[in-house]
């Protein structure tokens, strides 16, 4: 394995997500690699960012992780999708980043989200950082689009205090068109969740012309309300914040023209949401 303690000289904190971020990891020997997501010793992290107030409760420190298999056409972080593009950090440092935070955390009822990319591409890391995060005492939220749920036991279902589970289309014709994947293991996550009674806030995008059908949000409403455990729906407008990267990554950004939904776009879908008796914001 490549030296644990060697200090990154890209900084793990970032201002925000929107930095890009690329090949930090590119010198790590694929051995190592393959040993990393075999222990979760070690992680490939795009960044910490710090006094996040949308992603789970309070104020967060969010730990955004590298690798994803999606495509999500509205992706605002592409340079994620690689895992070596990320910083490796062992667990130990992405640990002692954690404890920097956890007084002011615990003062603003906040906590760890995990995000990226997809967490779960890194899960035995993710579930090290998640479990120190507790042992701190800090609350623990992954934020996540499911399709590789399976990859957790019953018992590290235990670990994370709230799923954010992001539900991106319905119609699964117009979800492999969004994402390039099929929707089915997200809502068999969903429904191991909703079995196991933990905790689930929805994240669903508002993409104008593509997830704003009126059809596709009602049949998001009724799964989501259907589960029985989801106590809030986050509505998340459609923004162009990450396009720079797929530009300056030379791939092609497809949602070029399309513009943020309305504000009353946006209340009609809370609304649908609202319909069906689930908190929606
Ligand atoms: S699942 Fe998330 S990280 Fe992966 S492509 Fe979609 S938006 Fe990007």
């Amino acid at each position: 394995m490549a030296d644990r303690n060697v200090i990154p000289v890209t900084p793990l904190e970032a201002a925000s997500p929107y930095e890009l971020r690329v090949n930090l990891g590119k010198d790590v020997p694929e051995t190592d690699v393959r040993t990393a997501l075999a222990t979760g010793d070690m992680g490939f992290l795009h960044s910490f960012t710090t006094g996040a107030t949308v992603d789970g409760p309070g104020v967060r420190v969010v730990a955004w992780t590298a690798g994803c298999m999606w495509r999500c056409l509205y992706c605002h972080n592409p340079d994620t999708w690689t895992m070596t593009n990320g910083i490796p950090v062992s667990i130990e440092q992405a640990t002692a980043e954690l404890r920097k935070y956890r007084h002011g955390l615990k003062m603003m009822a906040g906590g760890l989200t995990v995000s990226g990319g997809e967490p779960l591409m890194q899960h035995r890391f993710v579930l090290k950082l998640l479990t120190a995060s507790r042992k701190m005492g800090i609350h623990t939220a992954l934020d996540t689009q499911g399709y590789l749920g399976d990859r957790l036991t019953d018992r590290d279902l235990e670990a994370i205090d709230l799923v954010l589970l992001d539900l991106k289309a319905w119609d699964p014709e117009r979800h492999r068109r969004l994402t390039g994947m099929d929707n089915a293991p997200t809502h068999e996550f969903a429904r191991r969740l909703a079995a196991r009674r933990r905790p689930v806030w929805v994240r669903f995008v508002l993409v104008p012309g593509i997830s704003d059908d009126p059809q596709e949000v009602a049949s998001i409403a009724r799964f989501a309300a259907d589960l029985g455990n989801v106590e809030r729906v986050d509505v998340l407008p459609f923004h162009q914040l990450g396009r720079h990267k797929w530009h300056k990554l030379g791939l092609e950004y497809e949602l070029e023209n399309v513009r943020p939904p309305s504000i009353e776009a946006v209340a009609r879908a809370c609304e649908a949401f609202r319909s069906v008796g689930l908190k929606a914001h």
